[in-house]
């Protein structure tokens, strides 16, 4: 393992202070899951590690209004063990029972998956289906900026340097609204996802469909809902030929979006398959 320093922040404010201090290059240390691991394979571009996991002010869950707010130290353990984000994020919930094993959920945090920014991350289609903006702060202050933009491509965020999250926040959904998160990868047992998905949707009170949302994860170059498959459910009443059709269409977007490669027919059927069955169970069609 190679040689750098190791420094613990106790405020937001203490960890920007440290980030910009012109005498290391530094970087953020949450869980240390993705940065430690990086650290051994490649050499290292940085001469200190900030530690955040234990800032109390990244560590809150708590509903303000009709937001919630995860701090982005938040380990995946405290969000399958959260009432309120079970009561309001099971697809996040769900997408946090999937990440690792127990150890690494113990220790790995949202925004250490977000800032990380893999295709394959389980934090994102959850975070993009519940419409969710990430609060960044930085010497220059603080900015809000829409999770679909934090994340650029793989690998690739719009942070500054010097910029740390400091926490997510997302509106409630609508009263009755179920989530759900789905992912099929290379083994069946914890694993990366090979493709994901996030659905969340209500019914009204004539049982059409009046709110949808599907984010798919892994398939498309940066994060994004399938708006195209959204409108196809609205309106209508659900069934397991909608949710077949919503299906074909997810991959339809998806080869126009990502276009054809070597993967392409493997994905498509993936895609198809995962989100009908996303929905089926958003609707209340299956367990
Ligand atoms: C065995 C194993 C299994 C895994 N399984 C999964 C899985 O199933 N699904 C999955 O999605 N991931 C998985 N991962 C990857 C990893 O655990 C997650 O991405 C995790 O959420 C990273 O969080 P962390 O707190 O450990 O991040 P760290 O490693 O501490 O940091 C990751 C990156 O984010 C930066 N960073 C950290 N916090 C912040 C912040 N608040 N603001 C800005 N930048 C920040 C760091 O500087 C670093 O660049 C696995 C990893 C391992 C080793």
């Amino acid at each position: 393992m190679p040689m750098f320093d190791y420094v613990r922040a106790h405020s937001i404010k203490e960890a920007i202070g440290l980030l910009s201090d012109p005498r290391y290059v530094s970087r953020l240390l949450a869980g240390g899951t993705d940065i430690l691991v990086q650290a051994r394979r490649a050499p290292i571009m940085f001469q200190r590690l900030v530690d955040v996991s234990r800032v109390p002010e990244m560590k809150v869950i708590e509903r303000r209004g009709d937001e919630i707010y995860i701090g982005a130290a938040v380990t995946y353990t405290e969000i399958l063990e959260s009432e309120l984000l079970n009561a309001h994020a099971a697809c996040l919930v769900e997408a946090s029972r999937t990440v690792g094993g127990p150890a690494i959920a113990n220790a790995a945090t949202l925004g250490g998956n977000i800032a990380n920014a893999a295709r394959c991350a389980d934090g994102i289609p959850p975070l993009v289906c519940l419409d969710a903006t990430a609060h960044v702060r930085g010497p220059d202050g603080a900015r809000a900026v829409p999770v679909v933009e934090l994340v650029s491509g793989q690998r690739q965020t719009t942070l500054q340097p010097n910029e740390l999250i400091t926490h997510f926040s997302f509106p409630v959904l609508p009263s009755g609204a179920r989530s759900v998160f789905l992912k099929v990868g290379p083994r069946n047992a914890p694993t990366l996802a090979r493709i994901s998905v996030a659905t969340a949707g209500a019914l009204s009170q004539e049982g059409r469909i009046q709110f949808a949302r599907v984010a798919p994860g892994v398939v498309f170059p940066r994060p994004q809902r399938c708006i195209e498959v959204e409108n196809l459910l609205i309106g209508e009443r659900p069934d397991a030929a909608l949710c077949a059709k919503a299906g074909a269409k997810a991959a339809q977007v998806m080869i126009e979006i990502a276009g054809q490669h070597w993967s392409t027919n493997y994905d498509a059927i993936a895609l198809r398959g995962l989100v009908a069955r996303a929905l089926r169970r958003t609707f209340q069609l299956e367990e």
